[in-house]
């Protein structure tokens, strides 16, 4: 189960925090490793911060955008002290274990961390289902990346043992839908922007906030597969009526 979840750090600047986040990652049982475009490569710190870990390390996936670590993902959740002025649907660091787990069962799940100095942009963090706060001191809420990947996956963790406890107790796993990968609501989003700039509801070079607000609608509401597929036909019946 835990092989569907995968941390993804974006443009990190320290190999010795991808080091530790190797580390950080193989204690908590978790293996799937992604960085985007980081801005140094793993090297010797890399390795000698990483410990025990290289396997972790030697195994890590570099992509060059965001959209290729989370494409695939059905879950993308977003890591971030920062309140932002469009706020996004949010869970604490335990929710988040627990969430991430549930649905590992059905589709694969991204938890995403940002850069040192400035965290993840409002564009990206709008491309993630959550964001995560991990709740420390409000005067100094900014931890270490390594500490807060090792948080997280320690709330994964527990979530992971707490489920596993449940299934020896043989109560019944009720399952659940499946949710559409970030790859289909990207699709979907193109295709919704397409609508509204040819209706004129929205302006091309002057969408507003317009395009921001229905997608935090719509990662509120998280449609499920076949649910985005009637939106897609929907869609698709405005522009048959034409
Ligand atoms: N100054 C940056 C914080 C960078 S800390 C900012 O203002 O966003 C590097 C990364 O660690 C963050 O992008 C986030 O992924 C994670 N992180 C640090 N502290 C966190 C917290 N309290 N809650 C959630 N994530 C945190």
């Amino acid at each position: 189960m835990l092989q569907n979840i995968r941390i993804v750090l974006v443009e990190t600047s320290h190999t010795g925090n991808i080091g530790a986040v190797a580390r950080a990652m193989k204690t908590m049982g978790l293996s799937k490793f992604y960085l985007v475009n980081p801005l140094v490569k793993p090297d010797s710190r890399a390795m000698s911060l990483a410990a025990g870990a290289s396997d972790i390390l030697n195994d890590v996936n570099i992509v060059q955008s965001f959209n290729d670590a989370i494409e695939d993902c059905s879950l993308v959740i977003g890591t971030s002290n920062r309140s932002r002025s469009l706020p996004w649907p949010s869970l604490d660091a335990r929710e988040c274990g627990v969430k991430s787990v549930e649905e590992c069962q059905n589709g694969r799940i991204a938890l995403v961390f940002g850069r040192e100095r400035i965290g993840l942009t409002n564009k990206e963090l709008q491309q993630c289902h959550y964001q995560v706060a991990i709740q420390a001191n409000s005067e100094y809420s900014s931890l270490n990346l390594a500490m807060a990947v090792q948080i997280i996956a320690y709330e994964v963790r527990m979530a992971w043992l707490k489920e596993q406890k449940k299934a020896q107790c043989s109560v019944p796993v009720h399952v659940k839908s499946s949710y559409p990968s970030v790859k289909d609501l990207e699709l979907f989003y193109q295709h919704l922007e397409q609508i509204l700039l040819h209706s004129g509801f929205i302006r091309k070079g002057n969408p507003g906030k317009v395009m921001s607000k229905l997608r935090r609608l719509y990662a509120r509401a998280r449609p499920e597969r076949d649910e985005l597929n009637i939106l897609r036909g929907m869609l698709a019946s405005f522009e048959d009526t034409k």
